[in-house]
């Protein structure tokens, strides 16, 4: 018993975790050299470095087709086409995911002003931001800015 608690030791918790390694937490994990090969330029720096690509410049700023928008990174199912509405921001909008538990929401502070960062909860990519109280018509009041290039429709047929 004292010999199978100390190897349980030695093998898990207590060893300096690199901070690639904090991202196990979630069901989907890459190494950054396999996120690399796996996504484009683009995609790269906005899931995996939390960049933003240009306002109305996204493919899916303005969609309307019907379906469902999964993760570009691993294919989750995200957002779909019913909760999406026009808010003249320059990105695609929803007013609440698809289920609460797809997305994670993270408070950033660091560009000096507080939002709250979306991240998929299957393999914590970044998404975009989620603002609320814009006094948009919908059901939430809330507005899910998401960059296009971390999303991939799957329209409904
Ligand atoms: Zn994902």
């Amino acid at each position: 018993m004292g010999l199978l608690g100390n190897l349980r030791r030695r093998a898990g918790v207590g060893r300096g975790m690199t901070a690639e390694q904090s991202t196990a937490r979630y069901p989907v994990t890459r190494t950054d050299e396999q996120w690399r090969e796996q996504l484009t330029r683009e995609e790269y720096q906005v899931l995996r470095q939390a960049g933003t690509e240009r306002a109305w410049k996204g493919e899916y700023t303005d969609t309307e087709t019907e379906g469902v928008y999964t993760c570009r990174a691993c294919s989750a199912e995200l957002f779909t086409s019913t909760e999406k509405f026009h808010s003249n921001c320059g990105w695609p909008s929803f007013y609440a995911p698809s289920a609460d538990d797809g997305v994670e929401l993270i408070t950033d502070t660091s560009m000096g002003m507080r939002r709250v960062e979306v991240r998929c909860a299957t393999c914590g990519s970044h998404l975009g931001h989620v603002f609320e109280g814009e006094g948009f018509p919908t059901p939430t009041d809330q507005r899910y800015c998401i960059n296009s290039v971390s999303l991939q429709l799957r329209p409904a047929r």
